[in-house]
């Protein structure tokens, strides 16, 4: 067999430890069927990191990210951190520091409304009949975030607020490869989004886009201008598969997609750095919602996006994509057999715990 793949697993606060939980014993469950070993490396992260070492990323953990292969990440943070100096605060102390320690430059986030779950979303049934799975990739680390000056002052007697958006070339190139390579992975449509009748940073975006379009040609580019794409997705979001951004753009409108799909414990996403060798890509993984503190220690959280958050892991740092898929499937028959946690229930269907739902995850793989 193989050399073991080494994950540094961060459960973090609230719900974060009850749903890694079942990620980790599904993992467990692919590397039995599909012959892989995994190290699982467990680390403290968050307010829990907090109170027992003071940091909520202390530098132990740091370390054993570093020497891992992939970071399978919960959440972090909660009423009890809420009063700490912001830059102390665990989402910003730890998740913010790890993106940028790692230059984690693509935030993956899929929105995925399975057929049977369609009455969770607010749109219209006749809309997203049949379910949809739109995946939008965001630029991480570039534009408007990040791009100096960034300052508050005083000029002629009054107070003026300066945020830049930079974007360079090659951060706009690495991205496109990422997500050209992506959609040759999937339907091979890639709609990139920009506001290129306004910005100079678009028309270097599109410009750049098309031109690395030209070594992918059997992918189709489509342009969308941000605010028709935020009209496009509540119209038709069917007719979407791949999209990929800016910093700015990918926030609000990965938020837009998925609010789509109405329930927030199944989505999943990776925020990736650079190809380190071959395909493989170092990676953090982690559930889009946070620490959901209301139902903590209840045990009735989904787990569905911790374990979907699993087999990103899986496709996108290990290339492991049949297991990927064979964990995907799991999830899309253990809904389909009516099994619900109380999240994505419907007034008649009896809700089961996050225990539970992990275990015929596991039962259908
Ligand atoms: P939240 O996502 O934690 O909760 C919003 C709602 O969604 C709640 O009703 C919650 O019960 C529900 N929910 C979320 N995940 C669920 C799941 N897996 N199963 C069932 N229901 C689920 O967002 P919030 O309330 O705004 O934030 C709570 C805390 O989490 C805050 O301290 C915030 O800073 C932190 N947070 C952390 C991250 C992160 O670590 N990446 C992200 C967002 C929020």
């Amino acid at each position: 067999m193989a050399k073991a793949l080494k994950v540094a697993v961060l459960s973090g606060d609230g719900i974060g430890p009850e749903v890694m939980a079942e990620a980790v014993e599904i993992l467990e469950c692919c590397a039995r069927l599909d012959d892989f070993s995994l190290d699982f490396r467990p680390a403290l992260v968050g307010g829990i990191a907090i109170d027992k070492t003071g940091k909520a990323l202390p530098s132990e953990t740091l370390k054993i990210c570093e020497e891992s292969d992939a970071i399978l990440f919960g959440s972090v943070g909660g009423p009890k951190w809420e009063n700490l100096p912001p830059p102390e605060q665990p989402e910003r102390a730890a998740l913010l520091r790890l993106r940028k320690h790692f230059g984690l430059f693509a935030n993956l986030r899929p929105a995925l409304c399975m057929p049977e779950l369609v009455a969770a979303s607010p749109l219209r049934p006749d809309l997203v009949e049949g379910g949809f799975e739109i995946l939008c990739i965001r630029e991480l680390t570039g534009g408007l975030y990040f791009g100096q000056p960034k300052v508050t002052r005083e000029e002629e007697g009054e107070t003026i607020a300066i945020d830049t958006m930079v974007y360079r070339r090659s951060e706009i190139e690495r991205i496109a490869h990422l997500a050209f390579q992506i959609a040759r992975s999937r339907k091979r449509e890639l709609v990139s989004v920009d506001k290129a009748n306004v910005l100079e940073n678009s028309l270097l975006w599109r410009a750049v886009l098309k031109r690395i379009g030209d070594a992918y040609p059997d992918v189709r580019l489509n342009h969308l201008l941000v605010d028709n794409a935020a009209m496009q997705f509540i119209k038709a979001p069917r007719s979407f598969d791949l999209i990929v951004t800016e910093n700015l753009f990918g926030d609000i409108l990965s938020d837009e997609l998925a609010m789509l799909t109405g329930s927030i414990g199944m989505l999943p996403s990776a925020s990736l750095g650079s190809d380190l060798r071959g395909h493989f890509r170092f990676g953090l993984y982690e559930p889009s919602g946070g620490t959901a503190p209301d139902i903590a220690g209840k045990g009735i959280a989904n787990p569905i996006a911790q374990i979907l958050s699993a087999s990103m892991m899986l496709r996108y740092s290990f290339g492991m994509s049949v297991s990927a898929s064979r964990v995907e499937q799991a999830v899309k028959r253990a809904i389909g057999k009516g099994y619900r946690t109380l999240d994505i229930a419907s007034p008649n269907t009896k809700a089961i715990s996050t225990r539970e739902m992990g275990s015929q995850i596991r039962a259908a793989l």
